[in-house]
């Protein structure tokens, strides 16, 4: 059993711009961690993403000594509970209102050291946000895109004064998941991911780098064009392999999965659902 008794066994933290840095969580039953954001504008902090440790992550940040001012809300990429855990230890989240449910709902109850629902401060109200808002921070205004298809409350955060663009997990490097269970819902298609990373394109001059939720940080921008065009050799019917690598979970057996890689871009997806039902 790995020790998460200390801030040190579940965060570490990382400068990445004059007033960015990344918080590497870790959760000892997943393979990943969720890389989140705190972002210093003029009288306040913002954190994007929270992570699922047991420990407090606000308390942590304060401990780093980085930044004395306060933080003020968290912004969600997206309602996977990996992203949504620490949500509560803030006075305000932000988030696509449709993810609210799946926020709330940890995830890997069927693993034997698994998160438990009261180890988490699930009681906070959401503020919704939409498409083409503007968060007013001082002196950071930030900008959301929704770009749901890996999950449907994701969204795009672009940073407009500092050219940096959030993305979640629907433009990694890692390993972008979109249904692979190929259950047929509306929106999670790799056509309709297709359609959200060319929003993305439709902006590429008002960004230099990316931030995604996993699998290293910051990315340049570029690697949204290998994604569009993994995505483009999907759709085209080219359907990549089966032979699925181990980071991506125990998700042996399920029939239809696939995962096309193009350089950086590494997608796993669903025969059944690359195209839009109608
Ligand atoms: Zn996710």
């Amino acid at each position: 059993m790995v020790s998460m008794n200390t801030f040190e066994d579940n965060f570490d933290i990382r400068k990445i711009s004059p007033n960015t840095w990344v918080i590497g969580t870790k959760y000892p039953a997943t393979p990943w961690g969720c890389d989140c954001y705190l972002l210093e504008c003029d009288d306040a902090c913002v954190l994007i993403d929270s992570g699922m440790s047991k420990l407090n992550i606000h308390d942590y940040i304060r401990s780093t000594g980085v930044t004395d001012k306060p933080i003020v809300a968290v912004i969600n990429t997206h309602s996977h509970f990996d992203h949504t855990g620490g949500n509560g230890y803030f006075p305000k989240v932000y988030m696509n209102p449709i993810g609210e449910k799946g926020a709330k709902t940890p995830f890997g109850a069927n693993i034997s050291d698994a998160p438990e629902t009261d180890a988490y401060p699930l009681d906070y109200e959401i503020t919704p946000v939409h498409e083409g808002d503007v968060l007013e921070f001082a002196g950071r205004p930030l900008k959301i895109f929704e770009i749901g298809a890996h999950n449907l409350a994701s969204i795009a955060i672009l940073d407009i004064n500092n050219r940096m663009l959030f993305t979640g997990d629907e433009l990694e490097t890692g390993w972008c998941n979109i249904n692979i269970q190929g259950e047929p819902i509306p929106g999670m298609t790799v056509e309709n991911h297709y359609r959200n990373m060319q929003k993305l394109y439709a902006i590429y001059d008002q960004y230099d780098w990316i931030c995604p939720g996993h699998h290293g940080m910051p990315v340049d921008k570029s690697t949204l064009l290998e994604i569009m065009h993994a995505d483009e050799l999907i759709l085209s019917g080219d359907f990549g392999s089966d032979d699925i690598p181990a980071k991506a979970g125990p998700v042996k057996g399920i029939e239809g999965y696939r995962v096309m890689r193009y350089k950086s871009a590494h997608i796993g997806f669903n025969v059944k659902t690359v195209y839009d039902p109608k």
